[in-house]
């Protein structure tokens, strides 16, 4: 019996082995947990398309939007680890999500086999076209004054936006109301529209209609400002030098994916970032591209333990989770 049960894992591994040698045989499916024209679609998209050469199969994008991202997550961490189904993950669902959802249904840290850093994305504080505020600091005093009647655009409880704009908004000393969409990429529709009144998002989402002037901008978080947004002042020049945070996009696949697979995955990726029209294309729109040592599978688990690690203290202070 032991004989028979040693045979047979010696066949299996062999058979995974050779799966991993030969992959891929078919498309792969990248679980995007937002809807599609939203900044985790765009990167996506963008790294895909170059990765899908490298491997030589279709590298197929699939929107599965949902409870700030965590269902498209929970879905793809949960299906087979054989390389076929792939995921892109961000700040929210591998760093704040946990905080906010008590029953998440995965660990970021444990759940998954990270393959690596797609982009850096900072954070800029948008605004409706009609939004009667010219800079940052009349924004401030507008919010504070008019708090009951404003509305704030968010990707659903425990994405970026509404990650970093509970940040923002605690900064602020406010409750606006918070709207809800399946992704920014729709939240930025109405925004343009004039039937939201602010947010704030990775930069890949709306560096594009701020240089063609259908939103406002009045900062980005982070402490230079964006080569894509020169004229664009930090959150410190503007008059909120506290208000500091970046997101990210990384690619994830489920647990148990085999090691020559995360290997290739993370190659295709390491390629795609170094191809001139894959890191023009995510520079135009202010991502920030990880060096080499920033783009391993080792890299991104650490970065995922420090952003769960991060978040609860100051989702907490921001007074959005339960003590
Ligand atoms: N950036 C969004 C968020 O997490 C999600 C999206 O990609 O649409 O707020």
């Amino acid at each position: 019996m032991k004989k028979v049960a040693l045979a047979l894992a010696a066949l299996l591994g062999f058979a995974g082995t050779a799966a991993a040698q030969d992959y891929p045989q078919r498309p792969v499916t990248m679980v995007v947990p937002f809807a599609a024209g939203g900044p985790t679609d765009v990167v996506a998209r963008i790294v895909a398309e170059h990765m899908s050469r490298t491997l030589g199969q279709q590298i197929v994008i699939e929107n599965v939007a949902g409870a700030g991202g965590t269902t498209g997550i929970t879905r793809a961490g949960q299906s087979a680890p054989d390389g076929y189904t792939i995921m892109m993950g961000h700040m929210g669902t591998h760093g704040a999500a946990p905080a906010l959802y008590p029953n998440l249904k995965y660990d970021p840290a444990k759940d998954f086999a990270p393959i690596g850093l797609a982009a850096g994305t900072p954070i800029i504080i948008v605004a409706k076209k009609d939004f009667p505020a010219k800079d940052l600091k009349e924004f401030m005093a507008y919010v504070k004054a008019n708090e009951a009647k404003m509305n704030m655009a968010h990707a659903g409880v425990g994405s970026v936006s509404h990650t970093v704009g509970v940040l923002l908004n605690s900064q602020l000393g406010i409750k606006p109301a918070m709207v809800a969409y399946r992704g920014t990429g729709p939240a930025l529709n109405d925004l343009m529209a004039n039937t939201v009144d602010y947010m704030a998002d990775q930069i890949v989402n709306v560096a594009p209609q701020i240089s063609a002037g259908t939103i406002k901008a009045f900062a980005i978080a982070t402490p230079e400002r964006s080569p894509a947004l020169p004229d664009l002042p930090t959150t410190k020049e503007a008059g909120m030098p506290d208000y500091q945070v970046s997101a990210w996009n990384a690619i994830f696949a489920p647990k148990a994916t085999p090691a020559p697979i995360v290997a290739k995955l993370n190659d295709a990726l390491v390629k795609a970032l170094d191809d001139d029209n894959t890191r023009k294309r995510l520079l135009e729109l202010g991502g920030v591209i990880p060096d080499k040592a920033g783009r391993t599978p080792e890299a991104l688990q650490k970065l995922v333990e420090a952003e769960v690690a991060r978040w609860t203290p100051i989702l907490k202070a921001a007074g959005a989770v339960a003590q």
